[in-house]
């Protein structure tokens, strides 16, 4: 089987091209190729030698992932879904504003984390993608979607994506050996030259991995929050069990130390008489300043889907939460919803995926054993 070249970072592909004999700039060379070039055929790459495109034919390859579809939204939202193989597919999603370009890419088909309000949780998981289908992702959109530059602008081409944020299908720090990579191919100026301020990893909470990422490979951080208290995130996000609230913020606190920006994103979904209370609002106040967390808000109007038995809060109570978390004195957003035409909003995606693990019928047992009534009960 020839070496799938997208599964390198730079020093990979170095190593890998000395063990051909090869000198550390022809490696340079190569990966410029293929990420700042979009090449996949060696015979294009006019400054190798042609024995050394010759052995590359013959030994490796640029593979990218098979597209199943694309659509475009009515807003220029793209979504694309891939074949990852064995009934199994993952989608990306770009998402054009009028100062930049944010593609969303997936880390894994399917999730283990099981969020309640997540159609990826529901769905199970799958199997891990390798770091070349992490990376293709970004190689196929990158290539797909970057314009000729305007004559006189001095540069080739204007850069289609500037920000990757790690929130499409998977928890990406549950594949961190295969995200690693991928992350420092995203970063590398010989790649796509992101800033690490511009590339966000997404995660539910993997204490441990929160760590090991910033000692690796520090870029901007969400963290998945979506309940003020353990009871009702034990119920939301069923990792919390294993890293509840308080090791969380620990561990948000550890990585603003090395971050290379000087706050964390939470996310919070918002759900209909679950997590929108407003008493809920000023507990979330209370804990991040009980913890002296740096942090903004992004509040997000839950995208529904029937399985999941919850509906979106509505818009005026989004609106009042946010005012709770503002008078603090926390900065907070409510994210736009993109791309509603054609499904590719958070939480929707790849709903042709297969349920392997027959997830649904686990979140239907867990519905009717733990109903949600906390906020209710509040109210
Ligand atoms: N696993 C990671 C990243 C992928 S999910 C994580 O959980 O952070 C990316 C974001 O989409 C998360 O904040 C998640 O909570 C949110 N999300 C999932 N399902 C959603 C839905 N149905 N509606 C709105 N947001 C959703
Ligand atoms: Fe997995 Fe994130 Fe979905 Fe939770 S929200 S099930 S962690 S993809």
């Amino acid at each position: 089987m020839r070496v799938n070249l997208l599964d390198f970072d730079l020093e990979g592909l170095v190593a890998w091209c000395e063990r051909l004999g090869e000198k550390r700039f022809r490696a340079v060379q190569l990966y410029r190729w293929i990420h700042q070039k979009g090449a996949s055929d060696f015979d294009q790459m006019s400054d190798l030698a042609k024995s050394l495109r010759a052995k590359l034919a013959a030994l490796a390859e640029v593979k990218a992932l098979p597209l199943l579809s694309e659509h475009v939204s009515d807003d220029g939202t793209v979504k694309w879904l891939f074949d990852v193989g064995q009934g199994n597919a993952v989608e990306t999603v770009y998402i054009p504003e009028a100062d930049r370009g944010t593609l969303c890419v997936s880390s894994q088909a399917g999730c283990a984390v099981g969020c309640r309000f997540c159609s990826t949780g529901h769905q199970g998981f799958s199997r891990n993608l390798s770091t070349a289908e992490i990376v293709a992702q970004l190689w196929f959109a990158e290539h797909r979607l970057r314009q000729p530059a305007a004559p006189g602008e001095g540069v080739p081409f204007t850069r289609a994506i500037d920000n990757v944020v790690m929130m499409g299908m998977g928890e990406p720090l549950q594949n961190y050996s295969a995200l690693l990579p991928a992350l420092r191919t995203m970063l590398d100026d010989h790649a796509y030259g992101l800033s690490r301020r511009r590339v966000t990893v997404s995660t539910s909470g993997v204490v441990p991995m929160i760590d090991r990422l910033g000692q690796d490979c520090p870029v901007a951080l969400a963290v998945s929050l979506h309940a003020p208290d353990d009871a009702l995130r034990n119920n939301l996000v069923p990792l919390n069990r294993k890293y509840p609230i308080e090791e969380l913020m620990q561990a948000c606190l550890r990585y603003l130390e090395v971050a290379p920006r000087d706050f964390i994103t939470f996310e919070y979904c918002m759900l209909d008489g679950v997590n929108d209370h407003l008493q809920q609002a000023q507990a979330l106040v209370e804990l991040v300043r009980r913890h002296g967390v740096s942090c903004k808000f992004n509040l997000i109007p839950f995208n529904p889907f029937p399985a999941s038995g919850l509906s979106c809060s509505q818009r005026p109570q989004v609106q009042s939460f946010a005012a709770v978390l503002l008078q603090a004195g926390i900065v907070t957003t409510v994210r736009r919803t993109r791309g509603d035409d054609i499904d590719a909003a958070c939480g929707q995606l790849a709903g042709e995926v297969q349920d392997r693990t027959r997830a649904s019928e686990r979140f239907a047992q867990r519905r009717q054993t733990i109903p949600i009534v906390v906020a209710k009960e509040l109210q």
